[in-house]
């Protein structure tokens, strides 16, 4: 067992139920599975993504993971903080220009040792062309390159763990936020006969997911019981409006559950709108991933937020 398996405090997460009128009117049962609990930076999926990746790099005597991201993103701390705590270098290729105040994200990545690079948009969307990571590769010591978000069958073999964490049977349905999806293929490779996943993007414009999706799952029968609704993304990635952050304070103040307002915001918001909307049959069992990312908060205003 690696360092950094040991500091992930799996015996903390739960699953807790989220009792709300929208649901009981629809006499539904909705559970939410707390990977935010595990631990307070490397929470939720991303935990379950870099695992993999983690062993690969140690069992490969690697010094430096490198990896990608933007200014918001959760998989650049978690990054950074297992690296650290794996006795790893870690190095983060950051989309955009270096702006003026560093985002509260990436000083937590900083301050776990995490050395940054900041690369032009149109760098940005090179970054898997060997020249252009060359010029971060200068002086780098063994370095591990790990996809953005985690992404690739390594990141998707690990989320296939996280049922493990909780009852899976007891569901009809099981509900989670999308960024690459990586988390999601995991998921539907593990569903059971007769259960339903439905992602939730929070990106705006992902046409087709589910036919990219069908040729990486291990199974693309699978694909018969996995759905995707595209219409809870706020206006893009990290959008948020009032109405969201109102939401995750009615949601703190009913069952005590904290959201984030990149991913887990919206998919509490889905599972709600679609309830009102009866897209879940009646006594239907549905369960939320509720996949961390809390750290993200820092960077609303402060007062924003009841939690
Ligand atoms: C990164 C992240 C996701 C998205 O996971 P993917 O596997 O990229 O789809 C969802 N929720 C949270 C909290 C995240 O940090």
């Amino acid at each position: 067992m690696s360092i950094s398996e040991q500091i992930i405090i799996k015996k903390n997460i739960s699953t807790d139920r989220l009792n709300l009128p929208e649901f009981a009117k629809h006499e539904l049962e909705v559970d939410v599975l707390r990977l935010d609990k595990m631990h307070p930076v490397i929470s939720g999926n991303k935990w379950f993504k870099l695992k993999n990746y983690l062993q690969d790099a140690l069992q490969k005597k690697c010094h430096t993971l490198v990896t990608f991201g933007g200014a918001y993103s959760n998989h650049i701390v978690a990054t950074a903080c297992a690296a650290k705590t794996s006795g790893l270098q870690s190095i983060g290729i950051i989309r955009g220009e270096e702006p003026k105040n560093v985002s509260h994200t990436l000083q937590t990545a900083i301050s776990y040792g995490m050395q940054l690079f900041f690369v032009s948009r149109e760098d940005y969307k090179r970054k898997d062309e060997p020249d252009v990571l060359n010029i971060s590769r200068r002086n780098i010591s063994r370095p591990y390159i790990i996809p953005e978000g985690g992404a690739g069958i390594p990141g998707i073999k690990g989320s296939e763990e996280i049922f493990q964490w909780v009852e899976k049977n007891k569901y009809n349905h099981i509900l989670c936020a999308i960024g690459t999806g990586t988390m999601y293929m995991g998921l539907a490779n593990e569903l059971e006969n007769d259960q339903y996943i439905t992602g939730i993007p929070v990106l705006k414009g992902m046409p087709d997911l589910l036919h990219q999706f069908k040729h990486q799952l291990g199974d693309p029968e699978k694909i018969n019981y996995c759905r995707i609704s595209c219409d809870y993304h706020f206006g893009g990635y990290a959008k948020k409006n009032e109405q969201l952050t109102q939401f995750m304070n009615r949601i703190y103040e009913k069952s005590g559950i904290p959201t984030d307002f990149v991913y887990t915001a919206k998919l509490f918001y889905a599972a709600v709108d679609l309830a009102s909307k009866n897209y879940f049959p009646a006594r239907n069992r549905v369960l939320l991933i509720h996949s961390g990312g809390l750290q993200g908060n820092g960077s609303l205003p402060p007062g924003t937020l009841n939690f």
